[in-house]
């Protein structure tokens, strides 16, 4: 679908915002983009938001009519993936092996001809001892990253079970391998086959949008994680994008004295790793392929010996010009703090540099396809044997696979997504943001249900930007009804 971002009345979304630095007269807790408390701000930027979600809408209802207006519902021993869509998905869903089952590295991407692969729900066994803990017995009987079972109708109808702490997993695996690739599916635009299983009345996605593993989780295993993430990113760099006094200077060095980019903002680095740093990897991919930031929630967390590490004169910190508040932001947090470690919620969003941010959250930096190419040329013009330089990219390549499913880095220019020579690339993702918001409402729209978008945006508002003392946009109920 063609989408033009410039239809949405982002000149009265921008006009209520400001921008604050660091070193700003009213100390404000971190270099960020402020709600400026004008009169009109709530007539305002619930207008922006009702706009959005006539314009989501309208796309909404002609993504729909792409599609049959009826499906006829399938008979649970049909294939619901032909051998075409099952392989176009099969790499991402060898992640979810990786991540979920850990058996990356034995499944294959090829069609599945197990024929002789048992159908079955994988239901919980009930006349166990009634305290529902008992696993479903979730395995897979062949190396194929799809089985076939797995694209038969009867896989799609895998209900949500409750579960207690820690059995997720166990519980829920069958149901959760499916929910995954139905998200699959939906990120690959495959809107074809999720119309048709949603006209089966025996479908369970509808509970499947917000889901958490239990109740001491975050709520990030449900389809709703798909249209959030990417209405974040699509807010905050439309957003961002029109501060132009905070773009990257040309060669992406900071000058002296230290300056401020968009890059630098509490917004920016908050909404980059709530994108890219997620349990639940699926929904995040389409953004970390764009940031170029890999999905790794294993990374030590940042201490605040590691950030005082930093601001030592020969500490790694020192490459960077640091800003002055860096520091009392460091003594700051030895008074108040007593535990050594970052929490999340703890982490100085819009206080540290990008460089440290980025070095913090994207560990080694994914090649782009120019990048691999050199590599190879150089390697050719080595001494080294040809089969080892096949060997070497091989190898190359699988470590990349690991990270990032075997695609390449897409910014041409690194860690500034808004640098000029990114524009195309830039325009595309956020074409890619609102195709899945819309792909998303359809499916909404299908299970009987419709998303809030109104409701959506306006909690992106209060949630992500609030005013210089950390005032909140109204919240008026009777609007978003
Ligand atoms: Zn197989
Ligand atoms: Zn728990």
């Amino acid at each position: 679908m063609a989408h033009d971002t410039n239809t949405l009345n982002w000149d009265i979304l921008i006009s209520n915002l400001q921008y604050r630095p660091l070193d700003h007269t009213s100390k404000p807790q971190a270099s960020n983009i402020y709600l400026r408390l004008h009169p009109n701000q709530t007539a305002d930027l619930y207008g922006f938001a009702t706009l959005f979600a006539s314009k989501i809408a309208v796309d909404t209802t002609a993504e729909r009519q792409k599609y049959p207006a009826k499906y006829q519902p399938p008979s649970e021993d049909e294939y619901l993936l032909d051998d075409a869509t099952a392989l176009k998905i099969s790499p991402m869903v060898q992640r979810i092996h990786h991540w979920r089952i850990g058996s990356h590295s034995t499944t294959k991407v090829r069609t599945c001809t197990h024929h002789d692969d048992e159908d079955t729900r994988f239901k919980q066994n009930d006349d166990s001892n009634g305290d529902g803990d008992d696993g479903d017995g979730f395995k897979f009987n062949c190396d194929c990253v799809l089985p076939l079972r797995e694209r038969k109708v009867h896989a799609f109808l895998r209900q949500l079970s409750d579960n207690d702490c820690y059995m997720f997993d166990d519980i829920n695996g069958a149901a959760a391998f499916n929910m995954r690739v139905s998200m699959a599916l939906l990120l690959h635009g495959e809107l074809d086959p999720i119309l048709r299983i949603c006209s089966h009345p025996g479908v369970g996605y509808r509970v499947w949008k917000t889901v958490q593993q239990c109740n001491c989780m975050p709520a990030d295993e449900g389809w709703d994680q798909l249209y959030q993430l990417a209405l974040r990113s699509y807010l905050m760099l439309n957003i961002l994008r029109r501060f132009h006094e905070l773009r990257v200077p040309p060669g992406g060095r900071r000058t002296a004295p230290y300056t401020e980019t968009y890059r630098d903002t509490g917004l920016y680095q908050k909404i980059v790793h709530s994108c890219t740093n997620l349990e639940a990897e699926i929904p995040g991919l389409p953004h970390y392929f764009f940031f170029g930031v890999k999905n790794d929630t294993n990374q030590t967390i940042f201490t605040r010996a590691a950030l005082r590490d930093l601001a030592k004169i020969d500490g790694p910190g020192a490459q960077w010009l640091l800003p002055p508040s860096f520091f009392s932001f460091l003594d700051s947090m030895t008074i108040r703090q007593q535990s050594d470690f970052l929490s999340k919620d703890e982490y100085p969003y819009g206080y540290v540099p990008f460089e440290i941010f980025c070095h913090e959250f994207s560990g080694t930096d994914i090649p782009s396809e120019a990048e691999r190419e050199e590599a190879f040329r150089v390697l050719r013009s080595t001494v080294l044997p040809e089969e080892l330089v096949l060997q070497v990219m091989d190898h190359a390549q699988v470590m990349d696979r690991v990270g990032s499913n075997g695609r390449m880095r897409q910014l041409p220019v690194p860690h500034d997504p808004l640098a000029e020579d990114n524009v195309a690339v830039l325009d595309q993702y956020l074409a890619e943001c609102w195709r899945i918001m819309v792909q998303c409402s359809v499916f909404a729209h299908e299970l009987g249900k419709d998303i809030n978008w109104k409701s959506e945006v306006v909690y992106f508002l209060r949630h992500y930007i609030r005013g210089p003392d950390k005032e909140l946009l109204d919240y008026v109920a009777s609007e978003l009804e």
